[in-house]
């Protein structure tokens, strides 16, 4: 799994996402991510297929929305997903919201799809410790991804901690804290101390601590700029410093009262 990739929630559905997909693995991105809930599965298809990069070197990613959880529909979900993205297989499809009383049987049709070599891997996203051991208690796999909200005011280290003890691989959603992270004076310190910008900044953060991230941008420039983050290194002592401004503060919906 590409520990970069490009997040297109509210890209526009057409010109927007299909230009944004195309930029990006013209830039080098190998990893996208979608969900049915986008409303913009069609024109990421179309920016794969234009970008004339082989479908193999891509990690395409989707998500089961609420009201499609429990086992049927969540297979049928997937099938429309694909035929939207106009592709013949995921490589990663998560469970988007612990929805109760439903996510374990949308987990066992994951589990169905991935033994079917539908889709190459099967995660979950806004799981909390919580959710995690009670699907951990009847799943037959274990989930490979739990893709969270994460920045430096939503750090939730013990969660981080529960997921690497078992070999689940962290991602974050909302890295740049949705455009907020760049009224940050800190971060605009740290951006004049390394010569780099405020997002490759955060960015190069969330690879520091093993955290897969997907930086949403429509932008060519910004697409460009977010992905050159492989050529410096942040000091420990500055990790520690972005660390240190957790305050459990959310930007998105909170999975333990979202209203579903
Ligand atoms: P984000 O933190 O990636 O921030 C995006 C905002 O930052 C946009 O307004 C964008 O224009 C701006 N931006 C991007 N690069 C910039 C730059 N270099 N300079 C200045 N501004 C810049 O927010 P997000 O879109 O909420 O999260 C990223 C992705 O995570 C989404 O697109 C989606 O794929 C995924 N996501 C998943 C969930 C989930 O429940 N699983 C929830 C939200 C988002």
């Amino acid at each position: 799994m590409p520990y970069l990739g490009l997040g297109v929630y509210l890209s526009e559905d057409g010109k927007e996402v299909t230009n944004a997909v195309k930029w990006a693995l013209e830039e080098g991105y190998r990893h996208i991510d979608t969900a049915s809930i986008y409303e913009n599965e069609e024109g990421v298809g179309k920016g794969i297929k234009e970008s004339g990069v082989d479908r193999k070197d891509i990690f395409v990613v989707s998500k089961v929305w609420n009201s499609d959880q429990g086992y049927g529909s969540t297979i049928n979900a997937f099938e429309a997903s694909l035929k939207r993205l106009n592709l013949d297989y995921l490589n990663l499809y998560l469970v988007h919201w612990p929805v109760k009383g439903k996510y374990k049987d949308t987990w066992r049709a994951l589990e169905y799809l991935y033994e079917q070599k539908r889709v190459r891997a099967i995660g979950v996203s806004n799981f909390m410790q919580d959710h995690l051991e009670d699907l951990l208690s009847s799943a037959k796999y274990v989930p490979m991804v739990n893709q969270m909200e994460f920045h430096p005011y939503l750090v939730q280290q013990k969660l981080i901690d529960f997921c690497n003890k078992n070999t689940i691989q962290y991602e974050a959603w909302s890295p740049l804290m949705q455009g907020h992270i760049f009224e940050l004076d800190i971060m605009k310190s740290m951006a004049a101390k390394y010569h780099k910008t405020i997002a490759q900044i955060v960015l190069r953060w969330n690879l520091q601590k093993g955290i897969v991230t997907i930086p949403k941008s429509s932008k060519k420039e910004r697409i460009k700029a977010n992905a050159d983050i492989f050529n410096f290194e942040l000091a420990q002592e500055d990790v520690k410093k972005l660390d240190q401004l957790d305050r459990g503060k959310r930007f998105g919906p909170d999975p333990n009262n979202f209203d579903f």
